[in-house]
């Protein structure tokens, strides 16, 4: 293994390796966007595991200069001896992977920082805390959480479950969404966690304005809700983790001498709340290493503040700064570009990034006719690389807006393009999926009552509204929970008449708190039983809902995610330890980078990764900048840092596409190409645009590509466009049940069914390698064999 770590250790170059070498005090590496600060990151915890390192004595105070400190440490980590005296020695024990903590900012991203110190380092590496900040945060209240009232089992409520609890605090307030909608309370409260303001504190700031009252007191009153449900939202994880170090001096010691080393990606975008968890954990080794780029701050609306990254040599006094210039992703030409566009922001602290790679293609910048047709060219592009060798999976889409995926989408159907959607409506947001995860949620707490609330009637049990409100008001009238009064349902008159059915539910899942409790079940037998009792799946067949199927197949699904969590965690897996994983997955981790798909998801999510090939729609100007940057500088400068990222994730190549017209939340607009392309220089890029529209001549040839096949029917799509054009179908082949066929990609496969729809026809195929997939006869380009 140290062969394979000196090797990774002499790929770097000069001022990579000083940065893997520099392993004491506080550290700042600050450079642009591919060159390698995640891969210098990584290396640097490999290095301070496997080698230790020579660090200034505090009993030798000496002249050692930094430069001999630095060759020392080169020597050390090659496993040579040191050729020359100097007054250093290793760290007195060598540090142990659990004393290291690495944070960065998806799950993504941790996965992806854990898998590769995995490789480098072989099991030690799983013993590093390299998470996010929430799942870090997780983990320290789920210790000492209960320092600060809750129990070690709280719950975590994810955006759906604070919305909920911020209608009913809506509702006992008075408050009407029309006039202050629970969004903007929550995105407040949000605000107000980032920058550590309690609720008290935003009344005192509140003064005399009415909103602000308004929001402050909806803020108490959710807090003192959340409490009592021992729950916390998302905010509350970083802020209470904050919290808790800040009042408890004995957990703040604990974890300051826990951690030895503490390093930070994507530090340009950390909070208030987060700088001052790193800071507090921070204070006493003063070994923190953050990395990050000023110009890819985008998290500016969740309260990410540039600040933090300007400040860090005031905060951490005597630290050292590493920029890095040379970006080893890009090919000159896409680097070039991202250069160009990024110049035209005046708030930077200001670096050009240059390239040894080749100066590759163009940028492909295309003016499609509308947003269908931009989808089209995208498809066609893609089937093109994917003929000369690329794989699917090579190629991503980055858009703006989740909503712009929607027509991406349908012409991926059609064309028989695999892909996967990052975002958008997600495995764990689906009613079903949302539904067992309440059980899984009220059987580890019983105090739940949102989630309570949500499956005491699902499936139907005849339990009402009213019902429910009447035992809610019990709960809170006695000071009890809403499930004790369900379980003694018989003894309050307003519930008398439904006490039967309460009871019943009681019953059930008190059977299932026992099982849970049993140490012999496990969670899949739990879950299973949860099925069993509760005839979900019965109740879901008998709806004779046309999503019927798709919904068991995902109950089933989520047995599967059980299992391999408690494969993944043998002794230590736990139901809440389950519910916890889950309510932390983040929209990136669906990616599975291993399944041959395009990927699509919003440049947002896109943030740290890298694609051979991508593609930008939408760049118009009420798009991509968004329509509410447009009269804002500096929101204009976010965006910009958007556009910046999203050009930087490209390795080969990169097609930049914007359409004349486009129909968004069903109206159609006319826009203006994006300002950022036009500040890409001309000679970067290969223009290109669909061909203008024209009625055909008469006698003319219908085309025969699926691409090709447009056409303009009447005089008057001149003036309205694309809504009056409408494709024209190539030569129709017939498909019959049972027919052998040969796709370009999924290779030969047998029809299982056909349906006519439309002009088209919907192809049931069962292909030998690529497994069952629905295609459209005129677009899958299929040939009988
Ligand atoms: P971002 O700002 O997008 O997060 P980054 O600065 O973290 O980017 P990395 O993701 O670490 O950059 O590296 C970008 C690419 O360059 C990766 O594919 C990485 O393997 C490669 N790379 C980094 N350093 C070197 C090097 N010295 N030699 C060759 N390739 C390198
Ligand atoms: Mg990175």
């Amino acid at each position: 293994r140290k062969n394979v770590l000196k090797k990774e250790f002499s790929r770097m170059n000069d001022r990579q390796q000083e940065a893997v070498f520099s392993v004491n005090g506080p550290l700042l590496i600050l450079a642009g966007a591919g060159s390698g600060k995640t891969t210098v990151l990584v290396n640097r915890i490999a290095n301070i595991i496997r080698y230790g390192n020579a660090y200034k004595s505090e009993n030798i105070s000496n002249d050692l200069s930094e430069e001999d400190l630095s060759a020392a440490n080169r020597y050390l980590s090659a496993g040579e001896p040191l050729p020359f005296q100097v007054k250093c020695h290793f760290a007195a024990e060598p540090c142990r992977p659990w004393q290291i903590l690495a944070i960065t900012f998806t799950n993504k991203a941790a996965g992806e920082l854990k898998n590769r110190l995995n490789s480098m380092l072989g099991e030690e590496g799983d013993d590093i805390w390299a998470s996010t900040f929430h799942s870090t945060c997780a983990r320290m209240l789920r210790r000492d959480g209960d320092k600060l009232g809750y129990s070690n089992h709280f719950t975590i409520y994810d955006t759906d479950d604070s919305r909920r609890m911020m209608k009913e605090c809506q509702k006992s307030l008075g408050i009407d969404d029309k006039i202050l909608s629970f969004k903007s309370i929550l995105s407040a409260i949000s605000r107000a966690k980032d920058s550590m303001i309690q609720p008290k504190e935003y009344l005192q700031q509140a003064g005399s304005d009415n909103r602000l009252g308004l929001i402050a007191q909806a803020y108490k009153l959710y807090q003192a809700k959340l409490k009592e449900a021992d729950a916390m939202d998302f905010d509350d994880l970083i802020c209470n983790t904050v919290c808790l170090l800040q009042q408890h001096p004995d957990v703040l010691e604990y974890y300051q001498n826990k951690f030895r080393y503490i390093m930070v990606d994507e530090y340009q975008d950390t909070n208030h709340a987060q700088y001052l968890l790193v800071k507090l954990l921070a204070q006493k080794s003063t070994n923190l290493c953050v990395v990050g780029d000023d110009d890819q701050s985008i998290y500016k609306f969740r309260g990410a503040t540039i600040e933090n990254i300007l400040n860090f040599e005031r905060t951490f006094p005597n630290a050292k700064v590493i920029r890095l210039e040379q970006n080893y992703r890009s090919t000159k030409n896409i680097l070039n570009a991202a250069n160009a566009v990024i110049e035209n922001n005046t708030e930077r602290k200001g670096k050009t990034l240059w390239t040894d790679n080749p100066a590759g293609e163009k940028i492909g910048v295309h003016t499609a006719f509308s947003e269908q047709d931009e989808a089209d060219y995208i498809a066609k592009k893609i089937l093109e690389s994917v003929a000369v060798g690329r794989k699917f999976a090579d190629h991503a889409i980055l858009y703006r807006m989740n909503s712009q995926s929607n027509i991406l989408e349908k012409i991926f159907i059609k064309s028989g393009i695999p892909y996967r959607i990052i975002g958008g409506l997600r495995f764990y947001e689906r009613k079903e999926i949302r539904d067992m995860i309440a059980y899984l949620s009220v059987i580890n707490n019983p105090n739940d009552e949102i989630r309570l609330r949500r499956i005491i009637n699902q499936p139907k049990r005849s339990i009402g509204d009213k019902t429910i409100a009447q035992a809610t008001e019990i709960a809170a009238t006695l000071g009890e929970s809403v499930f004790d009064i369900i379980k003694n349902a018989d003894q309050y008159e307003p519930l008398k008449r439904t006490a039967p059915k309460l009871l019943q539910f009681a019953a059930t899942m008190q059977e299932l708190i026992d099982a849970a409790n049993d140490e012999n079940t496990s969670l899949n037998e739990l879950y299973h039983l949860i099925l069993d009792k509760t005839d979900y799946i019965g109740s879901l067949k008998a709806s004779e809902n046309d999503d019927a199927q798709d919904r068991i197949d995902n109950i089933n699904e989520l047995a599967s995610n059980l299992i391999k969590y408690e494969e993944d965690n043998g002794e230590e897996a736990s139901l809440s330890g389950f519910l916890e994983e889950v309510s932390l997955l983040t929209d990136i981790d669906n990616f599975d980078a291993n399944s041959d798909s395009v990927v699509m998801m919003t440049i947002h999510s896109a943030k740290g990764l890298e694609f051979p090939v991508v593609f930008l729609p939408g760049f118009e100007d009420g798009i991509f900048p968004g329509i509410q940057a447009i009269y804002n500088p500096a929101e204009i400068e976010e965006e910009r840092r958007l556009a910046y990222v999203a050009i930087t994730r490209a390795k080969e190549e990169l097609f930049i596409v914007n359409a004349e017209s486009r129909m968004i939340f069903g109206s159609t607009s006319r826009n203006k190409p994006s300002r950022f392309i036009e500040e890409i220089p001309e000679e970067l890029v290969a223009r290109s645009r669909t061909r203008e529209w024209k009625k055909p001549a008469p006698g003319m040839a219908l085309p025969t590509s699926a691409f090709e096949a447009r056409v303009v029917t009447t005089e008057s799509a001149r003036s309205f466009g694309p809504s009056n054009l409408i494709h024209s179908e190539p030569p129709k082949v017939q498909f019959q049940v049972g027919d052998g066929v040969m796709h370009k990609t999924f290779g030969t496969g047998l029809i299982l069914s056909v349906s006519p729809m439309g002009n088209d026809t919907l192809l049931e195929i069962a292909f030998e390698k690529a497994g069952t997939k629905k295609l459209m006869a005129n677009f899958a380009r299929l040939q009988k064999i």
